[in-house]
C-alpha cells in the first residue's frame, strides 16, 4: 500500500463529528461539508457541521470546566503536566499528522516534518514549563490614609477562548492558540478551518487520550460562516483568538466588541525582503525562494515584496528565476516534489487572477506565470520583475507561489517602499553590514524583523502585526499573558 493510500485510510478513519465536553457527537446528514484533496480534487471525508445547539454546549462544558471542574482548582504544575502528555502524544503520531496534513492542505511531505509538528509540539512544551510560572508584581504604593497597604497582582485565566484556525498550517497555528490558553488555566473552544480539518480532529482524539478534563478543549468543525459565526458571537466567550484573513479578522472583531471582549487576530501580510548590494547574494537567493515558495506561498509572512538593490539588480533577478525554476510542484507523496498544489478551486483561480493582474499591469514575468501540466490545484512557481510598490501585485496579499520584483537605489528608498504597505507583519533584511541591519530592523514597521534568514519561528518568540496584519500577540510570554486577566489586590493594613 503507498503512503497516499495509507494517509487516505488514516483520514477516512477520523471520527467526523464535533467532540465536546469530552465525547464525539453523533453524526448527522442534516449539515455536512465535503473535505477535498487540493491534489486529486477527489473527495477526503464529509464532516458534520457544528450548529448552535453544539456550539452552545461546548461553550457552556467549558465554563463549567472552569467553574465548577477539576480544571479551575487545578494548579500550574499539574496543568504543566498535562500539556506535556498531550505534546508526548502529538510527537508519537508525527508522521500520521504529517500526512493528514500533507493530504488535506496539500503540502509536500518534508514541510509539516521540519516545521509545523516540531513547532506544534515545542509550543506545548514551552507553555507546560510555563503553566506554574505566572507570577505577579508586589507594587509598593504611598498607602491608604495613612496607612500601610500591601499590593500585588494575579494573573488569572481570561476564560473561555474561542480559537479559530485558518488552512495553511492548522496543526501548527491549533497549538500556537491551545497551548497558551491552557497553560494560563483557560479552556478553548477551536473552530478549525472547514477545508482542512483533519489534523485538528486528530488533536481533540489525543486531547482525551492525554487526560484533559472535559471541556478543557472541544474541537467545532464547520464552516466559517455558520459554526465560526455563531462561536465568535457567542455571549458565553471570553476572548477570541483568530488567524486568518483581514476580512473575516474585521468580522470577527466586530463581533467581540459586543462585550468588549478581547481578540487576538493575526491577519495577512505582503511582508518585504529587502536584499542589499552587499548581502550573501546565494544565500539571499536560496532565503528569498523559501520565503516565497513554501507552503505554496500560503504563508501570512510570505516574503512576497521582493525588494532588490539596482546595484545587484539583474544578477539576483537572475539567480531568484533558477531558484523558481528548480522548484518542482507536485504530489506531497512523490519524492522529490518541493512544493504541493493550493488548497482550493477558488484560491487557485484568484492566485491566477493576480498573476494576470501583474502581466497586464505591465511587470515582467520572470519565472512561471501558469499551471504546471497536471490535475489539481497547482500554480507555477512565479516571479515578476520591474514592477512598482503601487501594482496589485505589490499591495494585496496573493497566498500563492508568486513573488513582485521592485528595484531600489537607496536605503531610505529601500525602508520607504518597505513601509509603504497597508499590512506590516514580517520583513526580512538581507545584508552583511551588521550597522545596516540593525540600524534598519528598527526602522522597517513590522511585527519581526529577520536578518540573514527568513521568517526565523520559534515558541518563545512573539508573533503577530499591525494595521491589516492584525493587533495582539501570540507565542512567547506576551502569548500567555494575552490570555489571562490582570488583578491588582490592595491589603489595608
Ligand atoms: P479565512 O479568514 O477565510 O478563514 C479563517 C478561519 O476563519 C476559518 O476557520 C474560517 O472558517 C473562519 N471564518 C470564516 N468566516 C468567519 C466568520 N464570519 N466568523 C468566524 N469565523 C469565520 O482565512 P483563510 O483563507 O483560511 O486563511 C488565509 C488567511 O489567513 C490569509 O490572509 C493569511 O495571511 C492569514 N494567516 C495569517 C497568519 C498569521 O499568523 N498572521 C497565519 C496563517 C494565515
Amino acid at each position: 500500500m503507498t503512503q497516499r493510500t495509507l494517509a487516505e485510510n488514516l483520514a477516512r478513519g477520523l471520527p467526523t463529528t464535533s467532540f465536546v465536553a469530552g465525547s464525539w457527537e453523533p453524526r448527522s446528514t442534516s449539515q455536512t461539508f465535503d473535505v477535498i484533496d487540493p491534489v486529486t480534487e477527489q473527495l477526503l471525508t464529509t464532516v458534520t457541521e457544528a450548529d448552535e445547539t453544539v456550539v452552545d454546549r461546548a461553550v457552556s462544558a467549558a465554563h463549567d470546566a472552569l467553574d465548577s471542574g477539576e480544571w479551575g482548582r487545578m494548579d500550574g504544575a499539574a496543568r504543566g503536566q498535562l500539556l506535556h502528555a498531550f505534546a508526548d502524544l502529538i510527537e508519537q503520531r508525527t508522521e500520521d499528522f504529517a500526512d493528514l496534513e500533507s493530504l488535506d492542505v496539500g503540502k509536500p511531505g518534508i514541510e509539516p516534518r521540519v516545521i509545523d509538528l516540531p513547532q506544534a509540539v515545542g509550543t506545548f512544551r514551552h507553555y507546560a514549563g510555563w503553566a506554574d510560572k505566572l507570577t505577579g508584581q508586589t507594587i509598593p504604593t504611598s498607602g491608604y490614609m495613612g496607612r500601610q497597604t500591601l499590593s500585588y497582582t494575579v494573573r488569572e485565566p481570561i476564560g473561555v477562548v474561542a480559537a479559530i484556525t485558518p488552512w495553511n498550517s492548522p496543526t501548527m497555528i491549533g497549538a500556537w492558540k491551545i497551548a497558551p490558553a491552557l497553560a494560563a488555566g483557560c479552556a478553548v473552544v477551536l473552530k478549525p478551518p472547514e477545508d482542512a480539518p483533519l489534523t485538528s480532529l486528530l488533536l481533540a482524539e489525543l486531547a482525551r487520550q492525554a487526560g484533559l478534563p472535559a471541556g478543557v478543549l472541544s474541537v467545532l468543525p464547520g464552516r466559517g460562516a455558520t459554526t465560526g459565526r455563531l462561536l465568535t458571537e457567542h455571549p458565553g466567550v471570553d476572548k477570541i483568538s483568530f488567524t486568518g484573513s483581514p476580512q473575516t479578522g474585521h468580522l470577527v472583531a466586530t463581533a467581540a466588541l459586543r462585550g468588549f471582549r478581547p481578540t487576538t487576530l493575526e491577519l495577512g501580510g505582503k511582508s518585504p525582503q529587502i536584499v542589499f548590494a552587499d548581502a550573501d547574494l546565494d544565500a539571499a537567493a536560496d532565503g528569498v525562494a523559501l520565503g516565497v515558495f513554501a507552503n505554496q506561498g500560503e504563508v501570512c509572512a510570505a516574503g512576497s515584496r521582493i525588494l532588490v538593490a539596482r546595484a545587484i539588480h539583474d544578477e539576483f533577478v537572475d539567480r531568484l528565476a533558477a531558484r523558481a525554476a528548480a522548484v518542482v510542484p507536485g504530489d506531497p507523496f512523490e519524492p522529490g516534489t518541493t512544493m504541493g498544489a493550493l488548497i482550493n478551486a477558488r484560491q487557485l483561480d484568484r492566485v491566477l487572477g493576480y498573476v494576470e493582474r501583474g502581466k497586464a499591469e505591465g511587470a515582467r514575468l520572470v519565472a512561471g506565470g501558469g499551471r504546471p501540466d497536471r490535475s489539481g490545484y497547482f500554480v507555477q512557481p512565479t516571479l515578476f520583475a520591474d514592477a512598482t510598490n503601487s501594482m496589485a501585485i505589490a499591495r494585496e496579499e496573493i497566498f500563492g507561489p508568486v513573488g513582485t520584483i521592485i528595484a531600489f537605489d537607496t536605503d531610505d528608498e529601500a525602508v520607504a517602499l518597505a513601509n509603504d504597505s497597508d499590512y506590516a507583519l514580517a520583513a526580512t533584511l538581507w545584508t552583511s553590514d551588521v550597522s545596516r541591519a540593525h540600524t534598519l530592523a528598527r526602522r522597517v514597521r513590522a511585527g519581526a524583523v529577520a536578518v540573514n534568514g527568513w521568517s526565523p519561528l520559534d515558541p518563545r518568540l512573539p508573533w503577530g502585526g499591525s494595521g491589516l496584519s492584525g493587533q495582539g500577540r501570540e507565542l512567547g510570554l506576551a502569548g500567555l499573558e494575552a490570555d489571562t486577566h490582570l488583578k491588582t489586590i490592595t491589603i489595608v493594613l
